[in-house]
């Protein structure tokens, strides 16, 4: 293989870069929160159409909404090569697309999605360039992927078979730092919204007559706050409030809580669910109200795979340099002063350009994505980093505000052209892929990952 990235992918790139970019700056400027990706669904889908792949759109949760979800095939036959990308906004981050914080109505790209559909599906059309240009055999399949932020997208998109056929899959999602392969097997996920039905009545006078959901809700809390002492560390379990009641004079008879229970491997997640579905049952018992689990969806870590994980790092260091003006760097500099409240110093990077080689260390890492079950039934590399100042805090102003500058254009262009490299030498070996499968197989043996699928009622009383 070539030291050097495919000269038909690098003159495509040099004069498509713009498409990129106009891709990025219309979804950044049309954030929609997860499930409500209706613009940059059909934005993402008209650039397929117009650049003659087959494409199809629909709303992954709810067919009586308008899409939301994109599959953009192209080619023929094996290997049928994945690659996703996302782009929901987080509501209240609105944030000017400046270095200091300037908020906007609305939601904010806080993740910097906006800059993922760009990237990574530019390199399904980059890649059916270099295809149709060397007769390669195979299929580049664009996943268009919604509401990523409440964990729930790729788990209908999987439940509903938007996956099957594909024979591996890639990925790209920018961070506030070095350009890295996500080599940690994060924990597994049961979203969950918990409701309590109970009896309304007056709070003063009648306060007896009343049965009191919000009670079952604040019981429910407590007893998962003692049950912290007692489960595996790995275990994060954290909620909010869905609903609390509508004033204090009222006994509620409606409350509800969205839980997250994360833990290492799917056999530890269905033992906590189990013990809390054991509480909530509690809590029920002890205010006499009735309750209602529903599972919104449940996802595992994602396995790794470290030869893929190498080729994907390998192909990524063939690309020319992520360079920026001085301009850009001006950009950082003031963004990291007002992030951190002290001018950047010697000793500080601001802006990543750099590639880490892969550890082969797979840590576990609390955190959740709902690429789990993408990643644990077909072989899987996805990369992050790079886009955002160095450091700054995730799901924040600052983040809207490099996805929406120079810092985040110029690095969804750099690791598009990665994707794309990676994709054209799987392409050139596909053997690899059988090889990759296998090793995956062995991964997966003696374990049962399967998984409830989402939108399941898991019990009322
Ligand atoms: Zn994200």
């Amino acid at each position: 293989m070539a030291e050097t990235m495919n000269p038909v992918l690098a003159k495509w790139y040099d004069e498509q870069e713009g498409l990129l970019r106009d891709w990025a700056k219309e979804i950044w400027s049309h954030p929609e929160i997860a499930m409500e990706e209706f613009h940059s669904c059909e934005v993402t889908a008209e650039i397929f159409r117009k650049n003659g792949f087959s494409v199809r759109t629909y709303h992954c949760k709810d067919p009586k909404l308008p899409p939301n979800t994109v599959i953009a095939s192209w080619g023929s036959g094996h290997p049928v090569i994945g690659i996703i990308g996302e782009y929901d906004a987080l509501n209240g981050l609105g944030q000017e697309a400046v270095p200091y914080i300037s908020p906007k109505d609305g939601p904010g790209h806080g993740c910097g999605h906006a800059l993922m559909s760009p990237a990574c599906g530019g390199a399904a059309l980059a890649l059916k360039a270099v295809m149709e240009a060397e007769h390669l055999p195979g299929t580049v399949r664009f996943f268009g992927c919604p509401a990523e932020e409440t964990v729930e997208g790729k788990v209908y998109m999987f439940h509903g078979g938007a996956f099957d056929g594909i024979d591996c899959c890639l990925a790209w999602h920018p961070q506030p730092k070095k350009w890295m392969i996500r080599e940690d097997t994060q924990n597994c996920c049961s979203n969950l919204k918990v409701e309590f039905f109970g009896k309304s009545a007056h709070a003063a006078s009648k306060p007896h007559m009343g049965r009191s959901a919000l009670d079952a809700c604040e019981l429910t809390n407590v007893a998962v706050n003692y049950l912290r002492e007692h489960v595996d560390p790995t275990t994060r379990m954290h909620y909010s409030y869905l609903a609390g009641g509508e004033a204090p004079n009222v006994v509620p008879k409606y409350a509800a809580l969205h839980y997250f229970l994360r833990a290492k491997d799917l056999e530890t997640d269905y033992e906590i669910l189990e013990r809390f579905r054991k509480i909530v049952r509690g809590a029920a018992l002890m205010t006499e109200t009735q309750y209602k689990i529903t599972l919104n969806s449940m996802v595992t870590g994602c396995l790794q795979i470290d030869d893929f994980n190498d080729l994907y790092y390998n192909a990524q260091r063939k690309i020319p340099p992520l360079k920026y003006t001085e301009e850009d760097k001006a950009f950082a500099d003031r963004l990291f002063a007002e992030f951190f409240g002290r001018e950047p110093g010697p000793g500080d990077t601001v802006v990543n350009t750099e590639l880490c080689a892969p550890t082969h260390q797979h840590l576990n890492a609390p955190q959740t994505t709902d690429a789990g079950l993408v990643a644990n039934t077909y072989p899987t590399s996805r990369s992050v980093g790079l886009g955002v100042v160095n450091g700054v805090a995730g799901h924040s102003w600052a983040v809207v505000a490099c996805a929406g500058s120079e810092l985040g254009l110029k690095a969804a262009v750099y690791a598009s052209k990665g994707l794309a490299q990676c994709a054209y030498e799987i392409l050139k070996q596909p053997e690899k892929v059988e090889q990759w499968k296998r090793t995956l197989a062995g991964l997966k043996q003696g374990q049962d990952l399967t998984t409830i699928p989402p939108g399941t009622v898991l019990e009322e009383g």
